[in-house]
């Protein structure tokens, strides 16, 4: 038996079909097992499938009889060995239906893709599952990055189960809960006085002193293909088919353009039809992706003085940011910015009417849709996905100030609230 409970997907006879490394930007190849980075430009490197072979092995029917979890997709990813991977329980995420919502807006069908079921509380372990993975069929013992807090939490979890070291740099202001649950899941964790780009800058330049691999968002070809299945998993749960638009909080990037990925592999097989428009959520703190759009600038330019209580999405550079807008306008979909209150007004609408704690990038989704409701950007008959990509758990809450005194005498207008 290899690993928790999806044991029975991670078997050793299913094959990868990785055929090679491709830049993003120049479509130049790179080999595939061995360890790689940034592409020579310094542009991500995409993984690339033999999809003919894939499909002659794998159908839709026997992938469905297998158990539930992100390990029932190898075909469609680069593990080699079922041995190299290290497994906490990456669960399929449910899709939950905000009733509440639809009635609000006479919409007919909203779902919230709860990212935050997944271990370490968000979806950054579907990614840094790859990476670890590959990490781990690579021979690598050092593993280092950035983080806003999610990334480097499953980072070190997954580093610790795999026995490798990894390193984690955070801004001073990231989340106390994401900074000390990084240090107990065994990484070697700092606070830094700056943003995330200074962070980078440091796993940059540790990588000779350290020696260690940098798996910086996008700066290794892996994690987005974790991410990818997300949109695996979406387009199995609606019947094989993709929702009509996509509300993704966009920070790095990384499932904005690994679901745009699978779902032309999905349709390179014939197992997609029509794709879905991408939505991509920023904050106006922190917005460059939303600001590139609006200009039709191929590239973003650097966010100043990046600041929004959503800190997944408060990512002022993006190394990823022309394949972002590239999969927001081949899906005629839009960017779009909300501010820090309407984050928090959907932050506690959500829950009240639906019972569902979002994070605040969840809850800046919510909020955008909202808002292209509003600007006709989007009609009340399509169907809609919003990810929630973090537990509402893992966030400050607003304060609670009720008490009761149980030796006085109750008054229970008041615990009636009128
Ligand atoms: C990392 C993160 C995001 C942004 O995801 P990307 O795929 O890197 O754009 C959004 N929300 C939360 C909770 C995150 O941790």
């Amino acid at each position: 038996m290899s690993d928790v409970t999806d044991f029975s997907n991670i078997t050793e006879d299913r094959p990868s079909f990785v055929t090679h490394l491709e830049c993003s930007a120049t479509g130049d190849h790179y080999e595939p097992d061995f360890l790689q980075g940034l592409s020579d430009t310094g542009k991500p490197l995409l993984v690339r499938y033999d999809l003919e072979a894939l499909a002659a092995a794998l159908d839709r029917e026997k992938l469905a009889s297998r158990p539930s979890g992100l390990w029932r997709y190898r075909e469609f990813l680069p593990v080699r060995r079922a041995s190299s991977i290290v497994s906490l329980g990456e669960t399929a995420t449910p899709l939950v239906r905000l009733k509440g919502t639809e009635v609000r807006t006479g919409s007919s069908l909203v779902v919230v893709k709860d990212e935050g079921r997944l271990p370490t509380g968000s979806f950054k372990a579907r990614g840094i599952a790859l990476a670890v993975a590959m990490a781990k069929e690579l021979g690598v013992e050092r593993l280092a990055m950035p983080t806003n807090g999610n990334a480097g939490a499953a980072l070190a979890a997954y580093g610790s189960r795999a026995g490798i070291d990894t390193f984690v740099f955070c801004p001073e202001d990231t989340p106390e809960v994401n900074v000390r649950e990084i240090a107990l899941q065994g990484a070697r964790v700092w606070r830094v006085n700056g943003l995330i780009n200074d962070c980078g800058r440091i796993v940059a330049e540790g990588a000779g002193p350290m020696g260690w691999f940098d798996v910086s968002t996008l700066k290794e070809p892996y994690r987005i293909e974790g991410k990818k299945t997300m949109g695996l998993e979406l387009v199995e749960q609606f019947g094989w088919q993709a929702p009509d638009v996509i509300f993704y909080p966009t920070g790095g990037g990384t499932g904005l353009i690994g679901m745009w990925k699978v779902f032309h592999e999905l349709k390179e097989i014939g197992w997609l039809g029509d794709l879905p428009r991408m939505v991509a959520v920023q904050a106006t703190g922190c917005a460059p992706i939303v600001r590139a759009w609006e200009t039709g600038a191929e590239h973003a330019e650097g966010w100043e003085n990046a600041s929004t209580l959503a800190s997944g999405i408060r990512v002022p550079v993006a190394i990823g940011d022309f394949l972002m807008l590239r999969a927001v306008r081949e899906s005629e979909g839009f960017a779009m910015a909300v501010t820090d209150e309407e984050i928090v007004a959907s932050q506690e609408q959500v829950p009240v009417d639906d019972g569902l704690l979002l994070c605040p990038e969840g809850a800046a989704t919510h909020a955008a849709y909202l808002q292209a409701l509003e600007a006709g950007l989007v009609d009340t008959s399509d169907r809609v996905v919003l990810f929630n990509c973090g537990s509402g758990l893992k966030y400050p809450m607003p304060p609670m100030e009720a008490n009761l005194d149980c030796q006085a005498p109750i008054d229970w207008s008041a615990i009636a609230g009128v």
